[in-house]
């Protein structure tokens, strides 16, 4: 078994700066868990922290039932996949992959097995005498992986592994690593900031901000139940729109009259609409921009003086911006007004400073 468990793991960096602060995370057997956050989040170093890259100021950190704080990284039972490769440009594919068994003594013919099977599910069997150079992008990035495979490891650990590719081999790699993870049934921690890469890859998602965990959960469950207004405007693309409401709207909700809060209505649940749904929200907006996209249009609306209320929280939309996610078939006129609704159920709403999900 390979759980990672982390129990309030804190990172004090010499000279004072606090980059985690307090982080519990629990991943399960054979789970993929993904952090997610902005640059600077701290989600590097709790992943170099549990490779053993960084020491640990504070906390535990705990794979497969054994506390590796003192543990050199060499004898975690970890791999780890980094962002540049990290190959030897002079070895060929082979030896690259070869080269950490060779290392602790592993027999030549152990070895080869190990790195023909790792070639051959990798489709890399044709390339094994290459050089890095001589490889594409998205080779080489499979090199770096066939190299964390071939070690067997208790855990993978993977530093944005897909941050120097292309869109498109983006999101062929990134199909590619969830299939290799399933079908090897390793234990996989995985940072990334994008936050799409985020959704598809992880069965548990972990949000950081700020050296500090905002949500941990199943992906689509964050999607549909942001804990935090941080959380709502970091999943999904375009962000949930994060409106103030007027104490008076929200009073029944909220308990108590005249305390203020936060509403927030995703792009993709607005449907353009002359009714308002009981219990829902209904907006004029004033259309200021389109995005055809395809498939999709979005609307950047402004809504119209009345109804506008000052913005509160970071990471909200400025004062009376709306986006609407439209079918692409439809496409208002710049200037035109359009009333769009949202039902009840669809309405996520926040306590005032947004660190709260009231409903
Ligand atoms: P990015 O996506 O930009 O890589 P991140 O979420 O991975 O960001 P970290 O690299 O973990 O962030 O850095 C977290 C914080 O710790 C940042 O504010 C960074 O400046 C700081 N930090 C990182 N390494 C050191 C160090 N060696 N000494 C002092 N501060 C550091």
């Amino acid at each position: 078994m390979a759980n990672v468990t982390l129990r309030s793991v804190r990172k004090t960096y010499p000279g004072g700066f606090e980059a985690i602060k307090g982080v519990d995370v629990d991943v399960g057997d054979g789970q993929f868990c993904v952090l997610v956050g902005p640059s600077g989040c701290g989600k590097s170093t709790l992943l170099r922290m549990v490779a053993g890259l960084e020491t640990v100021t504070g906390g535990e950190i705990d794979i497969g039932g054994r506390v590796v704080n003192q543990v050199e990284p060499a004898d975690r039972d970890i791999a780890m996949v980094f962002q540049n490769y990290a190959l030897y440009p002079h070895m060929s594919v082979y030896n690259n992959m070869a080269y950490g068994l060779r290392n602790r003594g592993m027999a030549e013919a152990e070895i080869k097995t190990r790195v023909e099977e790792a070639a051959r599910v990798l489709e890399l069997a044709p390339m094994l005498e290459r050089k890095p150079r001589q490889l594409s992008g998205g080779q080489r990035q499979r090199v770096a992986m066939g190299r964390a495979i071939v070690r067997q490891p208790k855990v993978f650990l993977f530093d944005e592994p897909l941050s120097n590719l292309d869109a498109k081999l983006r999101i062929a790699m990134r199909v590619e690593i969830r299939k290799l993870q399933r079908r090897l049934n390793t234990t996989s921690i995985y940072v990334t900031h994008d936050q799409l890469e985020a959704m598809t890859l992880a069965d548990i998602l972990v949000v950081m901000n700020g050296g500090q965990v905002e949500q941990v959960g199943n992906p689509l469950a964050i999607y549909e139940k942001p804990a935090t207004t941080f959380v709502a405007s970091f999943i999904g693309a375009p962000p949930m729109n994060l409106m103030s409401t007027r104490p008076d709207e929200i009073k029944s909700q909220l308990g108590s009259a005249g305390e203020a809060g936060i509403l927030g209505i995703r792009p993709e649940d607005f449907v353009i609409t002359d009714q308002t749904p009981a219990g829902g929200v209904a907006l004029s907006l004033i259309v200021e921009a389109i995005e055809r996209v395809g498939a999709e249009t979005f609307v950047y609306g402004s809504r119209q003086q009345e109804e506008q209320r000052v913005a509160a929280t970071p990471g909200e939309l400025p004062p009376g911006e709306v986006i609407v996610r439209i079918p692409g078939t439809e496409a208002p006129g710049i200037g035109q007004t359009i009333r769009v609704a949202a039902v009840r159920a669809k309405l996520h709403l926040f306590s005032g400073d947004g660190r709260k999900r009231i409903e």
